[in-house]
């Protein structure tokens, strides 16, 4: 047992983040278990990037050879014009022996964790959530929905962006819906591409992202003032009208999207929780304390590289208080700089839109600088 004060841990929400933490706890012998809202696993099937700090702190618990081989890697991403003319190819920074990106289907990625979290053993309890958390001096006691009590030397809040968790230790907080939205679609994989290119239109961002051999996903980020609600069954037509002004290859995209179950809106919203992200014996981790925009590709990195850093502190024998102080030490001002620079790249995008962006804004030079920053050690 790697610290004495630490042999079970609850987790809250089996997203991404609480996978990899079930791993990285898993494989240093700590009994974890898992408990998900929905009564079955739904991952919606368009892709994800993995920069190489994902990479590499998903070698941290094991599983990105597995990623890399089911996903689609390359080193650069191209920059266009609506029209398809390139105008910058920069190469994505690096770490030493792994890829620029790597994109991987969302599905498939929760395949390789879940698979990973029951091979180090454990336990999941599908559609139910947390009722009631009660702090003890030297456990914490969690009353699930369902009536149950589970006692657990720490809790992770792992349930996202509208964690429960959170409002139960901290209270509601308010979320910044950034004004844009993004639609993805999952398609065939054409055959020229085999990097990430972004489109970029006089009123929107278009990309095509290869994610396997086989497929690809196109992006659109638009603004949305007002938050919307659209309505579902008209997604494909509300998409393809919002490609119009686009030209080649993602013309020839938008003539595939005819399914409206197959388009998958997201709203953006973007908050930091204030610091402390925990309550006692409870602890908050990925969306649930940070949410990005996706501009960069990188809330799920980091909510990976929370798994991992946990993992790490409580390898070194701390008391749950000195672990959870060093934890928020060691990545509260980490994703700040992200989130912060992710909500730069919506507000000069919606600069651009209008014809006011600064002449000095430079997105593939602020985007690399900002990626390079997060390949530094976590
Ligand atoms: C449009 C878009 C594109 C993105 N692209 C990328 C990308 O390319 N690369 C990247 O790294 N990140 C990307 N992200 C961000 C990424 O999806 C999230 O940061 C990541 O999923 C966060 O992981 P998480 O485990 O914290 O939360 P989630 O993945 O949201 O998982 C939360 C889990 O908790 C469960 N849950 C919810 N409520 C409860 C509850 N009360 N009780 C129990 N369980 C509960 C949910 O069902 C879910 O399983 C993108 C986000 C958006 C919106």
């Amino acid at each position: 047992m790697p610290n004495a004060n630490v042999k079970k841990v609850l987790i809250v929400g089996g997203g991404i983040g609480g996978l990899s933490t079930a791993i990285a706890l898993g494989k240093i012998g700590i009994e974890t278990e898992i408990i998900e809202l929905k009564q079955k696993w739904e991952v919606y099937g368009v892709g994800i990037f993995q920069p190489p700090n994902s990479l590499r702190a998903l070698d941290e618990i094991g599983v990105a050879d597995k990623c890399m081989e089911l996903g689609y890697n390359f080193d650069g991403m191209a920059y266009c014009d609506s029209q398809g003319n390139q105008f910058a190819e920069p190469q994505a920074p690096k770490i030493d022996g792994y890829p620029g990106l790597n994109v991987i289907s969302r599905r498939t990625l929760h395949d390789i964790l879940f698979e990973e979290a029951k091979s180090v053993g454990t336990k999941f309890r599908m559609g139910t959530t947390v009722a009631a958390i009660y702090q003890e001096e030297d456990q914490a006691q969690v009353k699930l929905t369902e009536g149950s009590m589970v006692t657990a030397d720490l809790v992770i809040g792992s349930d996202g962006q509208n964690s429960k968790v959170r409002d139960l230790m901290f209270g509601p907080i308010e979320q910044e819906y950034v004004g844009q939205a993004v639609w993805r679609y999952t398609l065939p994989r054409m055959e020229n591409i085999k990097n990430s290119i972004l489109y970029y239109g006089p009123n929107a961002k278009a990309g095509l992202v290869p994610m396997s051999e086989d497929e690809m996903y196109l992006l659109l980020t638009t603004s949305e003032p007002g938050n919307p609600r659209m309505p579902e069954d008209q997604l494909d037509q509300l998409l393809r009208d919002r490609l119009a002004d686009f030209g080649g290859q993602v013309a020839e995209a938008r003539e595939q999207i005819v399914d409206p179950n197959e388009v998958v809106y997201r709203p953006i919203f973007s908050f930091i929780l204030p610091s402390p992200w925990y309550k006692g014996r409870v602890l908050l981790i990925g969306d649930a304390s940070h949410c990005t925009a996706p501009h960069l590709g990188q809330g799920a990195s980091l909510a990976i590289e929370d798994a991992v850093v946990l993992s790490e502190l409580i390898q070194q024998g701390l008391s749950v208080p000195q672990l959870l102080s060093a934890f928020i030490d060691r990545r509260y001002e980490r994703c700040c700089m992200l989130v912060e620079n992710c909500h730069q790249l919506v507000k000069w995008e919606f600069l651009e839109w209008e014809g006011k962006l600064p002449e000095d804004a430079n997105f593939a030079k602020f985007s690399y600088e900002t990626l390079a920053k997060m390949n530094e050690a976590i």
